[in-house]
């Protein structure tokens, strides 16, 4: 028997005869008319007004704090004490300080209460993290606690390619929004990130910080401070592929899922309310001993992966401080394996394997 990793990539013929074909045509492999090309089309699929395409998901954050002016220390970011650390790593690389909040126990997304709590007259942006292409329960509330008090509203939106909300993309609620496209995201090109926004002077803004303050490409006149944020063509003509796909792995991906959910029925396995709209990127459960159920499958050959720690515990914030919910999640949630081509009899190991654990 095959052993079912937790996450692996789909790449098809498509993606290799468009890289060769790149590289037969003498491109230039670094950022240029594909990069653009793939900007164009992450713009429509999202029905944002601009797109800027970077090196990472990261980064993207890096310079979404950047663009908007959020690079001292004195400067606060409220990022969710759950997310993946790459939130928080982002806010500090932009010179400015994270401080982290509580976050919804059902949607494991940033809580306006505790949001309230950590709000300071230093706090000028906040983190909006939309796990697992899902949204906070009191988005408009939280959206419009920032807009009275002239917080910025940053979107980490990196595992949300394809999730909706009430008919707008998630990343265009806030000033900005970022996707990444690691290896596991909804689409890879290796490495790559993109940010979102409707607003013509932030996406002024952030053109100039990926590409060292430049006014026009290969033009070194240097009318703002920048840094090399930039992408190749090489991974845009993945991108393009992939993204031209992305139909496919969306409805795989929410197949899978409803099938897990009505197969572990009568399990004791929760679930996270999702909506039709959301793509559940991870297949996330919540269960009483993670780690056990972690090695019961593996002993079956079937891949899973714990939750995020808390990132207060982590040693680059090391801190005390009362994170209930966040330390609830990260100690029981379990992802089962997710990648989009796992097939009918795939979901159904899966799914026996759990149930065995609980016989
Ligand atoms: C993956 C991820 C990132 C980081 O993206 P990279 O492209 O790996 O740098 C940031 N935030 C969240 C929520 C992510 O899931």
């Amino acid at each position: 028997m095959e052993f079912i990793e937790q996450y692996k990539p789909w790449i098809g013929e498509e993606e290799s005869r468009e890289v060769n074909n790149y590289l037969r045509g003498g491109g230039y492999l670094t950022e240029f008319r594909k990069t653009k090309e793939f900007a164009d089309a992450l713009r429509d699929f999202t029905g944002a007004k601009y797109c800027s395409i970077v090196a990472n998901g990261t980064v993207s954050l890096t310079a979404a704090c950047l663009a908007l002016g959020i690079d001292k220390r004195e400067d606060e970011v409220i990022v969710p004490d759950y997310t993946m650390i790459a939130s928080a790593n982002a806010v500090v690389m932009a010179g400015s300080t994270p401080v982290f909040a509580d976050v919804e126990p059902g949607t494991m997304c940033l809580s306006l209460e505790s949001l309230m709590r950590q709000v300071t007259a230093r706090t000028r942006a906040i983190m909006l993290v939309s796990i697992n292409g899902r949204y906070p329960d009191q988005l408009h509330e939280i959206l419009d606690f920032c807009s009275h008090r002239k917080i910025a509203v940053i979107e980490d939106a990196a595992q949300s390619l394809g999730s909706f909300h009430q008919g707008r993309h998630v990343g265009l609620y806030g000033d900005i929004g970022s996707f990444s496209f690691s290896m596991p995201k909804i689409i890879t090109t290796g490495q790559g990130g993109a940010l979102v926004t409707n607003r013509e002077d932030v996406y002024r803004r952030i053109e100039l910080i990926k590409n060292f303050g430049r006014e026009s490409a290969g033009i070194d006149k240097h009318i703002a401070y920048g840094v090399n944020f930039k992408f190749t063509d090489l991974q845009a003509v993945i991108g393009l592929e992939q993204l031209k796909k992305i139909q496919e792995r969306i409805q795989r991906k929410k197949a899978n899922y409803s099938r897990l959910r009505e197969g572990l029925k009568g399990n004791p396995v929760a679930f996270f309310a999702t909506s039709e709209d959301v793509v559940p990127w991870f297949n996330d459960i919540l269960v009483e001993d993670p780690i056990g159920l972690q090695n019961h499958l593996k002993q079956l050959k079937i891949g899973s992966r714990p939750f995020y720690p808390t990132i207060h515990t982590q040693a680059p914030y090391h801190q005390a401080g009362e994170f209930p919910h966040a330390t609830y999640l990260s100690t029981h949630g379990l992802w089962l394996p997710s990648y989009p081509q796992l097939s009918i009899s795939d979901m159904d190991r899966i799914v026996e394997g759990v149930a065995s654990y609980y016989r």
